[in-house]
């Protein structure tokens, strides 16, 4: 290994070990836009071949609504330049990303091990994750099946763990994913630790166990692998598919879906971060997950799917600020689940259509889930925080998370069944 450094150090000719990318000086920058043409200005920052290489956090929304910027030590006196010449007040969120990065591997790596099976107050890899859903399966064999959804892009098996405590096909289900975002680990981590809370305290939790007979369960916990892989092992904060198109990678798998798709909300340009792809479904990822869906939609009668950072709980539509038809019985489904959460430790979450709460999005899951797959109780949801860690949550917060979303799902779930 020594060796291999010192050749590649004096440029013979040995591939570099990979490194991972430092994100030192980076800081990320809160903007909020106070008119139609502050708004227009930010996002016009933002596209154009992105000169200032910025990396967007949080997209901008509308009038009033903040968007985050992850701009390097290089561009951030320009940055600050345009925006202070276009009268947009900035404010420092995040000082230092790598320090964020650093300190979120060095607490992970300290978070004891339990004599549990799995220890859910961690980050875990995808091997790990994988490794998860066979043991799991082997001690829950009654109530647990794992199921192969596709193949990623990269040859990586898309794994969904099924619980189940049903005779026959009669039950409706429940379909929830996690880490269609790599970068967002909250995502992943919190529907494990629910999965994992289902099943180890289903037969001594009433409550519990009347959430998990109520449904089928399809839990998906990370949706691009390959994508999540590369989070762990290269680049901290990937958020694209890696397919790969033309000099740039990646493909935005909540921009892919097959319903309105790549209209406002979405770019055309494979650079951005929101490239909706080539044609709607081109990421193998997401036409095999959406076949799953469609396959059983018959009985699918809700859906989630966990992002984050915001802490929102959202129905559709994302492509149109106008509501959908069902939108009254979605949104009393948002208002019950966000009640129960905010009970547990007072976390705040607000509520209300993708498009009017955070910002319009087509091609994204939760348009198709319902439009196209007409699963009425569709959702999006952000995580924890709102800012202050954003995708770099320290693993803490990870039980705190999964616990009061826990019951959100509780609550959301038996109005579900009763509607
Ligand atoms: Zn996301």
């Amino acid at each position: 290994m020594i060796l291999k450094f010192l050749a590649c150090f004096l440029l013979v000719w040995v591939p570099c070990p990979a490194q991972k990318t430092r994100f030192d000086g980076f800081s990320v920058l809160r903007v909020v836009p106070t008119s139609e043409k502050q708004l227009l200005l930010s996002k016009q920052i933002l596209e154009n071949q992105n000169p200032l290489e910025v990396d967007v956090w949080r997209f901008p929304g509308g009038v009033d609504h903040s968007l985050d910027i992850q701009v390097s030590p290089k561009h951030f006196s320009k940055l600050n330049q345009t925006l202070t010449e276009n009268g947009l007040q900035a404010h420092l969120l995040i000082r230092d990303v790598q320090t964020l990065i650093s300190e979120q591997e060095r607490l992970n790596k300290n978070v004891k091990e339990t004599a549990d099976l799995f220890n859910y107050g961690k980050y875990h890899t995808l091997d790990e994750v994988n490794s998860w859903i066979k043991n799991i399966t082997e001690y829950y064999p009654n109530m647990t099946t794992a199921l192969k959804v596709t193949q990623s892009y990269e040859g990586r098996t898309i794994q969904l763990l099924r619980i189940s405590t049903g005779e026959g096909n009669s039950k409706p289900s429940f379909f929830i994913e996690g880490g269609i975002h790599s970068r967002e680990w909250i995502s992943p981590a919190t529907v494990l630790f629910m999965a994992g809370q289902m099943l180890d305290r289903y037969s001594s939790d009433t409550r519990i166990k009347q959430l998990v007979d109520s449904f089928d369960w399809f839990i998906l916990p990370v949706f691009n692998v390959d994508g999540y892989e590369y989070t762990w092992t290269k680049n901290r904060n990937w958020r694209k598919t890696r397919s790969k198109h033309g000099s740039c990678v990646g493909v935005d798998p909540n921009r892919n879906w097959d319903y309105e798709w790549c209209k406002e909300g979405a770019s055309k340009e494979p650079c951005s971060d929101q490239y909706c792809g080539p044609s709607p479904f081109s990421e193998v990822e997401v036409k095999g997950v959406a076949d799953f869906i469609m396959k059983n939609s018959k009985n699918i009668k809700g859906f989630i799917d966990f992002h984050s950072y915001s802490q929102l709980w959202m129905t559709p539509w994302g492509y149109t600020k106008q509501l959908p038809p069902d939108f009254k019985d979605q949104d009393k489904g948002s208002e019950l689940a966000v009640k129960a959460l905010q009970k547990v430790y007072g976390t705040k979450y607000n509520h209300g259509s993708i498009a009017n709460v955070i910002y319009v999005a087509s091609g994204s899951s939760a348009d198709w889930t319902y439009g196209a797959a007409k699963i009425k109780y569709s959702y999006g949801v952000e995580l924890r925080d709102t800012g202050k860690y954003g995708f770099l949550l320290p693993p803490d917060q990870i039980i705190p998370s999964g616990t009061e979303t826990l019951e959100a799902l509780i609550a959301l779930a038996n109005f579900v069944v009763n509607n």
